[in-house]
């Protein structure tokens, strides 16, 4: 599969369509698979701190959620065909799901989202089949009891919104010992189908425009959204560079 280098972090130059593709693949594989969703403030993390770069890319598929991601992919002359947002693509393999052919644990969020955004889900999808739910907020005793749990329950598909870079660490740390099919990371997507935080209308989406949206909504995201123009400015002085001699240059 192609993949594009945006600072150190490979991005896969697939649409939504042939990720679902990949997705639904991974499910009929042996062994575990992770699917990390960065976008440019991801990126940007994973660009100073080269151990993070290296869990992103460890990652089976690894997806632009981010248009600033695309954007990027111009500038360097290998075009995205798409951004293709995490959450969209963890709620269509929910849809893909709606019949419970494959079982689901969500993992994340405030005490109460998950639920919340199960008790949404499933009154969408009566047939989903949900095998369990933890939030994020966890000491080391509560994690061996998340962890715990997940291998009891055995889920097709883990869905971790821890936000990054915790939940990509934890599922590069865990993945092998949970034996889960396929575990996603995708942030903030609970509180989404929970209906704590509200999507950007499509308008905002189609325009490019969703991180504008979401500052209005939330402006406490302000100082993590300086590192936008950081990365623009990084791709287009530094990008060419990292790209050629596959390493990051300071
Ligand atoms: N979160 C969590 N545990 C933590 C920190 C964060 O479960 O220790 C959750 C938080 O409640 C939120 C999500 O992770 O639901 C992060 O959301 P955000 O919108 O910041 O994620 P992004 O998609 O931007 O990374």
């Amino acid at each position: 599969m192609k993949k594009i280098n945006i600072l150190g972090a490979m991005v896969d130059r697939v649409t939504m369509e042939e990720a679902v593709e990949k997705a639904l693949g991974f499910l009929k594989e042996e062994g575990s698979h992770a699917i990390y969703t960065p976008n440019s403030e991801i990126v940007m993390a994973a660009y100073r701190d080269p151990s993070f770069c290296e869990v992103l890319n460890s990652g089976d598929l690894i997806i632009a959620d981010g248009i600033g991601l695309v954007h990027a992919s111009k500038i360097l002359k290998e075009p995205l065909p798409e951004r293709v947002a995490g959450f969209d693509l963890a709620s269509r393999l929910i849809r893909e799901s709606a019949d419970g052919a494959h079982s689901l644990y969500f993992f994340g969020g405030r005490p109460g989202v998950a639920q919340k955004a199960i008790a949404n889900l499933k009154a969408e999808y009566p047939n989903l089949s949900v095998s369990g739910f933890s939030d994020g907020y966890f000491d080391a005793e509560k994690e061996k009891t998340i962890i715990a749990d997940i291998k009891e329950k055995k889920p097709d598909i883990l869905f971790v919104c821890l936000g990054a870079p915790k939940q990509e660490k934890w599922i590069a740390a865990h993945r092998d010992e949970l034996g889960v099919p396929l575990c996603l990371g995708v942030g903030g997507s609970l509180d989404v189908w929970a209906g704590e935080v509200e999507r950007a209308p499509e308008k905002y989406q189609k325009a490019g425009l969703e991180w504008l949206y979401r500052l209005m909504k939330q402006p406490s995201r302000f100082f993590r959204m300086l590192e936008l123009p950081k990365f623009g400015l990084t791709v287009l002085f530094k990008g060419k560079a990292v790209q050629t001699k596959g390493k990051r240059h300071e």
